[in-house]
């Protein structure tokens, strides 16, 4: 049953759906998708409200943002019963992967973007008699477009981020979650921002394409591949930039020298945290030979100690979103047709009317299969047995996404040597899943994964243009490029070329 049911989707009228529980299938509310012109609307009041925003300058925002993370605090067991309520999530998955980090990303970005966004003077290394000003100016609005597996950071985090820049926010939530879309609107009204700086904008994918056109000045979008494409190709027609954080089909190499009970416990978390719908989950697994019986054994047992269900002390929840699903089955099915093995689940959990797919472990699979080529997205393990860690690193990098990866060797130089060479825009060695939580690491992909990074000094940055100044420090009448030009400076300028770049004193000066 479909987690988002339209009622009416006449053009005419204000288009409706209906939400329910992915845990449960009941029904939870109903919902009017915000026309073009509403979106053009909260555009404007946001831009507006923007002005004010930006004259407000680093300390008095963050004094704001600070009481945004209050209200945060004063409200996280209601804010956590509706992330539930959309979702189904384990509540440790809630507060670990959903409260922790936006209250640490408020004050992580209320505290650092003063520093990160402050005017700078560099010296210039060649015109000595110029000063160069670099002012860091927010963009404006920001369109936010997000998905629903973390309904609430990945909506509250790019929000914190541009409004700690000074820009004003327009989000577009998943149609799946937009009652969490709505905790962020209401979180920074509680918090006293200016009306209308923040603003949600409830629909599908029509109403998200009405905020990409509705005048906004970049768009931060997190979605699948599929939706990116589309964004970029708007943003490119409206000549505005944006970040694209897509999806992925992140590899794990297991080396001969791994902590084998570390790596198979790092497995089975990496697979099957928030159900596998991750985009950084671990999506397929490389073990070396020499290793692999003892890994998958370890993993089996692991996986059979997860309790599968919602909220209270469940492990796995589950999945949100039904076409998923749908996918999930479908990759399951086609490794099974080509000769995979299923040692653990491979089934909707029977105990359940929900969306629950049990944690699924997959051996005796190849890169023909689906499971290993395309984002599963889901509760899927799959882990092939290779010769040795050469073979791993190449097949890791057959893919076209290139989103995160992970290494486990006890040699953590090797380890790290190993991720490097890894096409992926993040990697992380002897652990999974963490680079999003860290605020201080730039977090994106390659290949089909994105386009751009965000968190981070880099992310804040992101919500800025720079705007070069350089001031003349002497004020000379003339300066020697200016007219007329004469033979004379021609010798000069010829002189100047062959002394500053052509002398290793001129290269040192320089
Ligand atoms: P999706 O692309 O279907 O939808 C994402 C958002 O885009 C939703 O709000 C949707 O309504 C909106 N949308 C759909 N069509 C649109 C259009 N034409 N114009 C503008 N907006 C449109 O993705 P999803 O199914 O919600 O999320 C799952 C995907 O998100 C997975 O591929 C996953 O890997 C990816 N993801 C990536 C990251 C990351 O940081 N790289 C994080 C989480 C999820």
């Amino acid at each position: 049953m479909a987690i988002v049911e339209w009622l009416s989707d006449a053009p005419a009228e204000p288009r409706r759906w209906q939400t329910r529980s992915p845990a449960t299938l009941e029904p939870l509310e109903s919902w009017e998708a915000a026309r073009p012109e509403d979106v053009r609307a909260a555009v404007e009041r946001a831009r507006k409200a923007q002005r004010e925003w930006a004259a407000a300058g680093f300390a008095e925002r963050a004094r704001r943002l600070r009481r945004a993370l209050r209200v945060l605090l004063a409200r996280e067991a209601e804010f956590a019963a509706t992330i539930e309520r959309e979702t189904g999530k384990p509540a440790v998955e809630i507060l670990s992967s959903e409260l922790l980090p936006a209250a640490d990303a408020i004050e992580f970005y209320a505290k650092r973007a003063k520093r990160v966004l402050a005017d700078r003077t560099l010296p210039l290394h060649l015109l000595k008699s110029k000063k160069l000003k670099l002012v860091y100016k927010p963009l404006g609005v920001v369109g936010i477009i997000t998905p629903w597996n973390f309904p609430f950071i990945l909506a509250l985090n790019p929000t914190v981020q541009a409004l700690a820049a000074g820009n004003g926010v327009v989000l577009k939530p998943s149609e799946a979650t937009p009652a969490t879309g709505r905790l962020v609107e209401a979180l920074f009204r509680e918090a006293g921002l200016p009306d209308g700086l923040v603003a949600c904008a409830v629909g599908d994918g029509a109403t998200g394409a009405a905020l990409v056109e509705a005048g906004v000045d970049k768009v931060s979008f997190t979605g699948s591949e599929r939706t990116g494409r589309k964004i970029a190709e708007a943003c490119g027609r409206a000549l505005i930039p944006c970040t694209l954080e897509l999806g992925g089909k992140d590899p794990m190499i297991v080396c001969a020298d791994a902590d084998v009970e570390r790596a198979a416990a790092g497995a089975v978390y990496g697979a099957f945290a928030n159900a596998g719908q991750v985009c950084v989950s671990t999506e397929r697994v490389y073990v070396v030979d020499a290793v692999a019986d003892e890994f998958v054994r370890r993993v089996v047992e692991h996986t059979g100690r997860l309790r599968q269900g919602s909220g209270g002390e469940a492990d796995v929840g589950p999945m949100i979103w039904a076409p998923q699903l749908d996918v999930v089955e479908r990759h399951v099915e086609d490794a099974r047709r080509r000769g995979a093995h299923v040692l653990t689940g491979g089934r909707r959990n029977p105990r359940y009317e929900g969306l629950y797919y049990e944690p699924t472990v997959l051996v005796d699979v190849d890169h023909d299969m689906l499971v290993m080529r395309e984002e599963s997205f889901g509760p899927l393990l799959p882990i092939m047995r290779v010769r040795d860690e050469a073979e791993a690193l190449r097949l890791a990098n057959d893919s076209g996404y290139g989103l995160n990866a992970s290494v486990w060797s006890r040699d953590k130089r090797r380890g790290a040597e190993l991720a490097r060479a890894i096409e992926s825009g993040c990697a992380v060695v002897n652990d999974c899943l963490v680079t999003y939580g860290i605020a201080e690491s730039p977090f994106g992909g390659v290949k089909a994964s994105g386009i751009g990074r965000v968190n981070g000094d880099m992310g804040l940055k992101g919500y800025c243009h720079v705007q070069s100044i350089v001031v003349d420090r002497f004020g000379a009448k003339s300066e020697l490029l200016w007219f007329p030009y004469e033979a004379r400076k021609v010798r000069w300028l010829r002189r100047l070329l062959h002394f500053v770049w052509g002398t290793p004193i001129g290269r040192w000066l320089s």
